[in-house]
């Protein structure tokens, strides 16, 4: 816990959000301003700040953030199958377009159709 980050007082329940998803090491909740139809955060209750932050050891956690937001993603409106889908995205740094510095994974879903470029919406 960092005393002043969002994020971390928002997992706590400090401060109110529409929770989608809590078990002891994760959290997810609504986007406040969505940039798309399914805009959902998920990020580790403990304090990360970016994917600049993380290293080797961290790779058994950030699986499981993978594998929870899949299924985050498909329980909660995004479209199934092929034709469907959804985005993960994690900005990362000022260059990243990183506004809130506790990592977190956008679930961007139900968009169609997506630019091509590679840069999200969000
Ligand atoms: P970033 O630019 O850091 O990747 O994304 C931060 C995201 O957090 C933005 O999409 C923004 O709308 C969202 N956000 C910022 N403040 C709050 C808040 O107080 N509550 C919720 N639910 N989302 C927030
Ligand atoms: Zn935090």
């Amino acid at each position: 816990m960092t005393q002043d980050c969002l994020f971390c007082k928002i997992s706590k329940g400090e401060i109110p959000s529409k929770k989608v998803y809590e078990d002891d090491e994760f959290f997810a909740f609504h986007d406040i301003n969505p940039a798309a139809p399914v805009h959902i955060l998920v990020i580790p209750k403990k304090h990360v700040v970016s994917m600049q932050h993380v290293t080797e050891h961290d790779a058994e956690w950030l699986g499981r953030l993978m594998v929870l937001a899949a299924k985050i993603a498909q329980e909660n409106g995004c479209n199934p199958g092929h034709e469907g889908g959804f985005r993960l995205v994690t900005n990362s740094g000022i260059e990243g377009g990183q506004e809130i510095f506790h990592l977190h994974l956008h679930i961007l879903g139900g968009t169609r159709p997506w630019s091509n470029r590679a840069a999200p919406a969000a």
